[in-house]
């Protein structure tokens, strides 16, 4: 070993050992806090599915590369971090010696090709994120960018040191051309040899560029190991654990959907018997949510997929999902070392640790703990109730999160804490929660109404009990059977349902709201009042049924949503279909006959709760591209990135005070395609847009209506548009 390589060797180990016992004490803090966070035992379900969920998230990156240029870039730069690891290892040979190089693999030209060949693609990858990075970055003239309240030096400080990496990795092997001491072939290893013929023939210049590399990879890791909030560096090994933990692995649209239950202490909240004194109710503190909520805000990148989509952030409301997560992750962190000392309050807000043990914690760990988790910046809280009361739970953000973050379960588990121990809330909800709890719909309708829409029909619609049999029950739902542009979509559907012979049958006064806007306000208890009432309900309707022939049909997406996934979490299990997509069964079978076009154009707004939440894209392009003249003219934001109309969230029953509304923001898209039907598949998005629509002046222009009706007008052209006879049948 010549001078240079005692040099450089005592030099390498040393950095490597500091930045390797940074990086184990890093990583045990980030444990450490993670398991702050309660019990959730459903995590660890299905280690196989889990384990094939997470390899082709990461390996194939499936969701990033819906973001084609930047989910490409990246995956090239993922696979170089993986795959160049062994060309950091190889330095470590390098530093000891100029001929020196990995054992075994070192020298197979195969390993040469591979390393060079992702070495290049890397390199393309990594300066195409910084240059994604710079043109969006926060500072630029107009618009506001996915960046905002990102930690940009972090995100530049990562790329560069890819980057540096990368090219050290071409100096090393270019000076070992140099020296005539390479292995591979000019064909394997082309950029290789040819920065091999710029350098000189400087025999120490292996093991000098190596200790660069190496210097810059240690320092890397010491800047992180510094900083365990730096998502945009940790979630290189977070987002493995994230992703093999999320709910649902085997679910498209994994954590959208059912809510999670309500949970104190990893068991679902019984009410007859949960008491607030020894239960936790929703979230009060970080640490009350579960370590999966903890490991959720750890793994965030920064990188504001979910903020672009938010429709709350693109409107001028405070809520922006990564601010959210990234509030939530930094009060974590900053509050950890009061409560591994101990600390934390118990659910009577009582102090568990004793004084001696939070003698030595630092004063700013002990300010942090004292902030409320909601509260408004004058108390120094750490989420503002406006952000809170912002969230349509439209799921966007879920479904952008390339770590599989579950921004809508934290949303709704810090809501049940305002709702059922604050009672503090947007008051103008208190009607509709009122109206739940005494008339068993958010309206206030008396129950009596509830058949008032088959006044008019030319067939009789039948009742369960009534009904000799029936293959469908009809679940009208509380707009279908109040609202009275809702009641026209019932009554479009129920005709065509006897249009086509299927038989099906109602609940009528039987039926109550499902509970949806009580849940995703943070009622829990009104949903499940309201929900274990309905499951009774319904299981004696299908009494005797097995679950394949317990058949529903449901006009409203937050019904469907909340029969098809959250009944099963009170012993309801049911088969529940949109309407969009038994019609479009019965149009593709035949048994529906579209025969007049409708013209003018038609554009589609994919509703929330059916589409993202529940997959449901193509039945009712399906039915409309059978009935409209001209097939769908597609806004720019459809399918998985639609723009939600800002009636989800139980945002539908609060003012909207802040920003630009959003059915006025999605109203203006849907026109901008110049259709003159603008489709839905949801009674609340219908009054959303209907209100943006003649909030422009456009109602005679532009018209809102349910999928089921256009379809209607193509079958029975003579109907008019209320779904009754043009000749109302007498008597
Ligand atoms: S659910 Fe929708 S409104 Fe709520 S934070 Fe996510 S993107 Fe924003
Ligand atoms: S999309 Fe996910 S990783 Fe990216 S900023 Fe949002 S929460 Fe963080």
């Amino acid at each position: 070993m010549g001078s240079v390589q005692l040099v450089t060797t005592i030099l390498a180990a040393a950095i490597t050992a500091l930045a390797v016992w940074l990086a184990v004490q890093a990583v045990l803090r980030i444990v450490a806090v993670v398991r702050l966070g309660q019990p959730d035992p459903g995590r660890f379900g299905d280690p196989v599915t889990r384990t094939r969920t997470m390899l082709a998230e990461t390996a194939g990156h499936t969701r990033m590369l819906r973001w084609s240029v930047v989910g490409a870039a990246h995956w090239f730069v993922m696979v170089a971090f993986v795959v160049l690891s062994l060309l950091v290892l190889e330095a470590y040979f390098e530093v000891v010696s100029p001929t020196g190089g990995l054992p075994l693999i070192g020298g197979w030209t195969v390993y040469g090709l591979v390393t060079e060949l992702i070495a290049i693609f890397g390199v393309v990858g990594i300066v195409v994120l910084i240059a994604i990075r710079i043109r969006n970055r926060p500072s630029r003239p107009g618009g506001r960018s996915r960046f905002t309240g990102s930690t940009m030096w972090q995100g530049y400080f990562v790329e560069a040191v890819v980057l540096a990496v990368l090219i050290m990795g071409f100096l090393i092997r270019g000076f070992k051309v140099a020296t005539d001491h390479f292995e591979y072939p000019t064909w394997a290893t082309p950029v290789s040899h040819a920065v091999g013929a710029l350098l000189p023939n400087w025999e120490a210049g292996v093991s000098v560029a190596a200790l660069i590399k190496i210097m810059i990879s240690m320092t890397w890791l010491i800047v992180i190991a510094l900083n365990v909030t730096m998502g945009v560096a940790w979630h290189r090994f977070l987002a493995f654990f994230n992703i093999f933990f999320k709910r649902d692995p085997g679910r498209a649209g994994s954590g959208l959907g059912a809510l999670r239950p309500m949970t104190s202490n990893g068991k679902p909240l019984d009410f007859e018997e949960a008491d607030p004194e020894s239960d936790q109710f929703g979230v009060a503190q970080v640490e009350q949510f579960t370590w999966k909520g903890l490991l959720d805000f750890s793994t965030c990148t920064e990188c504001g997929r979910c903020q672009s989509q938010c429709p709350a952030w693109n409107t001028g409301k405070p809520l922006s999902p990564k601010l959210l997560v990234l509030s939530l992750r930094d009060h974590a962190y900053a509050k950890a070392p009061y409560l591994l000392a101990g600390g934390g309050k118990d659910l009577t807000g009582e102090e568990k640790a004793t004084a001696a043990q939070l003698a030595h914690v630092d004063v700013l760990a002990l300010a942090e703990a004292e902030k409320p988790l909601i509260g408004g910046a004058e108390e120094g809280g750490v989420i503002d109730p406006d952000v809170l009361w912002s969230c349509t739970t439209c799921g966007a953000c879920v479904e952008q999160c390339p770590v599989d973050i579950e921004h809508v379960d934290h949303i709704v588990d810090m809501r049940r804490y305002q709702v059922l121990i604050e009672s503090s809330f947007p008051s103008e909800a208190g009607v509709m929660l009122r109206n739940l709890e005494n008339k068993g719909n958010p309206w206030g309708a008396p129950q009596n109404t509830r058949e008032d829409w088959t006044k008019g029909l030319d067939f009789e619609v039948p009742r369960v009990g009534e009904a000799e049999d029936f293959e469908y029950l009809f679940w009208v739902g509380c707009a279908g059977a109040f609202e009275d542009r809702a009641k026209k979509t019932t009554r479009a559907v129920a005709t065509l349902l006897h249009e086509a012979g299927v038989s099906f049958a109602i609940l009528g006064e039987g039926e109550t709201c499902t509970g949806d806007p009580a849940r995703r306000i943070g009622n829990e208890f009104v949903f499940q009042m309201l929900a274990q009432q309905n499951v009774e309900t319904l299981n004696e309707a299908f009494d005797g049924r097995e679950k394949s022939k317990r058949k529903i049909v449901a006009t409203c997406p937050h019904c469907f949503n909340t029969l098809g996934n959250e009944y099963g979490q009170l012993g309801g299990e049911f088969e529940v279909v949109h309407h969009t997509q038994l019609l479009a069964h019965l149009v593709a079978t035949g048994k529906l006959t579209p025969v007049q076009p409708v013209d003018g154009g038609v554009t589609y707004h994919d509703p929330c709760y059916l589409g993202r939440h529940n997959r449901v894209f193509a039945p009712p392009r399906e039915v409309l591209g059978s009935a409209a003249s001209e097939g769908i003219t597609e806004m720019p934001r459809n399918s998985e990135r639609s723009f939600c109309c800002g009636a989800g969230g139980a945002r539908m029953w609060m003012e909207e005070k802040i920003g630009k509304r959003i059915n006025v923001d999605r109203v203006e898209e849907a026109m901008s395609t110049g259709a003159k039907t603008i489709a839905v598949g949801c009674p609340f998005c219908s009054t959303m847009l209907n209100d943006g629509v003649n909030g422009k002046g456009a109602g005679e222009q532009v018209e809102v209506v349910d999928v089921a009706s256009v379809l209607l007008r193509s079958v029975r052209p003579e109907q008019n548009r209320d779904g009754q006879q043009a000749e109302p049948v007498a008597g």
